[in-house]
């Protein structure tokens, strides 16, 4: 029987095939003592299975390359952490065996990076990958890994884990369904970079039966399980049209009557600059300079490297404009230098602008070598501030800029109500908004963006936060200013309309949502996402306000 599982889609497209599972089966070691003086020994053993399964990730991730080499070999970095290491060692000591011992080392540390933020909770199930390889290897049984299939097929599993994920065979994957993860979880990073189809957080995926057909759509988060002929074919006709549309929508963003919303990448770095182009975006709309950080948990990067990096991006757009957000360190993305580890609320606490504005050198640090790096290029710099409240955020931030003696045209984010609303006197400090629709819903809300439990407030569609935008843009066009959208909302083709009807003058994606979005908004004319708009907020849900533009949109 046909049966309809909804999560949220990661990765547009459309994929129909039969079911594959994931060995992802949790080896539990038996909590048998060992004698004193067999300790050395697992000791040793343990180690040589760290060593073991570090190698092997690094070797996978040098076939992988590219995004996935960087995630493997930090997984390769995560085995063999010395403090689980020591804490494996202790365990041994007090008479576990080398497996129990890895077993429950890695159970109390991923309980740690659990609680440690969007970013970190994203990499829980790294984690558990290299905990299930080590385990494996010390109990002599096989490797969790991909299915064995000579047939494409869908893969289904709990989550997916880079080590896996990084070896598949795109000819073979059709598209990723997962039961758990989120935007940010490596399933729907990596099936965004395959360019498959994905859902993740489908609660039941892992109850289909192995070999099942399964219809997976990536854009409207839809899974339909068994379907009969009769959908299947619909479903491969309105793929076959998706795709020629969008073969068909080139260029430059615009509305079906010319009128042009430029379409720009968000990136986390170099890397992410040849997807962005072979998409062509027309810029980039949002740089998260955090990943840059991230590597050092003790001190910022050097002024040097951060130019190396920023000018990586530059050079990629000649004529073009780079919207740079300066670091936004706190909350989901802490940082151990900066972020206060006691913050009873960190989302609510010293974060982005907040964070650097007590530390000035960082900021002013950042905003000297991103005047370096664009000296001599003919790219468009503009500089913006994330987590700014209110006028004096902007002031503040706008004298920075010109202290570190910055070419670029500099603005603000608009990811807190109260800037949404006072957006006006905002612009008489800086020269345009970007909203950060990501965070804006959690404030509006007061849902909290790491609990899945309150996904239904985090919905881009609630009619509240559609009245910010609003409110945003029609701050931004009275002052004649631009304001842009780079949160995840602008990656959705419908809302991107709705986004457009409501004045925004331009949106930033992940480089993979670009033709959906670009061929979508061809088919619309202004006027009809001015419609679709006015219509969507005069819904009382974010359901209502999807069906209300998709009839507007549709013609119905
Ligand atoms: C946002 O909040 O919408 C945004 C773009 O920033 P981030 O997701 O990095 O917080
Ligand atoms: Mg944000």
């Amino acid at each position: 029987m046909e049966q309809t599982l909804r999560g949220v889609g990661v990765s547009h497209g459309i994929a129909i095939g039969p079911v594959r599972h994931m060995g992802t089966a949790v080896l539990e070691p038996p909590a048998e003592q060992i004698a004193a003086h067999e300790a050395e020994r697992e000791q040793a053993k343990a180690r040589r299975a760290v060593e073991a399964v570090a190698a092997d990730l690094q070797a996978r991730g040098n076939l992988a390359g590219g995004e996935a080499q960087a995630v493997l070999e930090a997984q390769a970095l995560m085995a063999q952490d010395p403090e689980l290491q020591a804490d494996v060692d202790r365990r041994i000591a007090v008479g576990s065996s080398a497996a129990r011992a890895v077993y429950d080392a890695f159970a109390s540390y991923r309980a740690l990076l659990a609680q440690a933020g969007d970013y970190l909770a994203g990499r829980v199930a790294d984690l558990d990958d290299v905990r299930n390889r080590i385990v494996a290897r010390l109990m002599g049984v096989p490797m969790p890994g991909v299915p064995d299939s000579d047939e494409p097929y869908v893969l289904v599993a709990q989550d997916l884990a880079p080590a896996d994920t990084a070896l598949l065979d795109p000819a073979l994957v059709l598209g990723f369904v997962t039961e758990e993860g989120g935007p940010t979880s490596h399933s729907a990073i990596l099936a965004r970079a395959m360019g498959v189809p994905a859902v993740v957080a489908l609660r039941g995926a892992v109850e289909v039966a192995e070999g099942t057909v399964a219809a997976v759509d990536g854009s409207s988060g839809e899974v339909v399980v068994a379907p009969t002929e009769e959908r299947q074919a619909a479903l491969r006709a309105a793929a076959a049209e998706r795709k020629a549309a969008l073969a068909a929508a080139t260029g430059p963003g615009r509305t079906a009557d010319g009128h042009a919303v430029p379409l720009l990448a968000n990136v986390g770095g170099p890397a992410d600059v040849p997807a962005a182009v072979e998409n062509g975006a027309e810029g980039v709309g949002l740089f998260r300079t955090e990943f840059l950080f991230l590597d050092d948990s003790k001190q910022a990067p050097s002024q040097a490297k951060q130019v190396e990096a920023y000018r990586k991006v530059l050079e990629a757009f000649p004529g073009a404009r780079v919207v740079v957000r300066v670091l936004d360190a706190g909350a989901d993305k802490p940082l151990d230098f900066l972020t206060p580890a006691d913050e009873p609320n960190p989302a609510l606490g010293v974060r982005g602008l907040r964070t650097l504005l007590d530390h000035r050198e960082v900021l002013l640090t950042q905003l000297r070598a991103l005047a370096e790096a664009a000296r001599g290029l003919p790219v468009h710099l503009e500089v913006m501030a994330p987590m700014v409240a209110d006028r004096a955020d902007a002031a503040a931030f706008a004298q920075a800029c010109r202290e570190a003696g910055l070419d670029a045209k500099y603005g603000v984010m608009v990811e807190i109500p109260s800037a949404a609303l006072r957006a006006r006197a905002i612009l008489g400090e800086v020269e345009f908004l970007s909203l950060g629709t990501n965070d804006l819903a959690q404030y509006t809300f007061a849902a909290d963006r790491q609990v899945g439990a309150l996904a239904r407030l985090q919905d881009p569609w609630q009619p509240a936060l559609l009245d910010l935008v609003a409110a945003a843009a029609e701050a931004a066009r009275a002052t004649g200013k631009s304001c842009g959208v780079c949160g995840e909302a602008a990656s959705d083709p419908e809302l991107a309309c709705v986004l457009t009807g409501l004045g925004v003058t331009s949106l930033s994606m992940g480089a993979a949502a670009l033709p959906y979005v670009r061929a979508t908004l061809a088919k619309h004319t202004l006027a009809q996402c001015q419609r679709a708009a006015a219509a969507a907020r005069a819904a009382d849900s974010p359901e209502e306000a999807r069906e209300a533009a998709r009839q507007v949109l549709s013609g119905e």
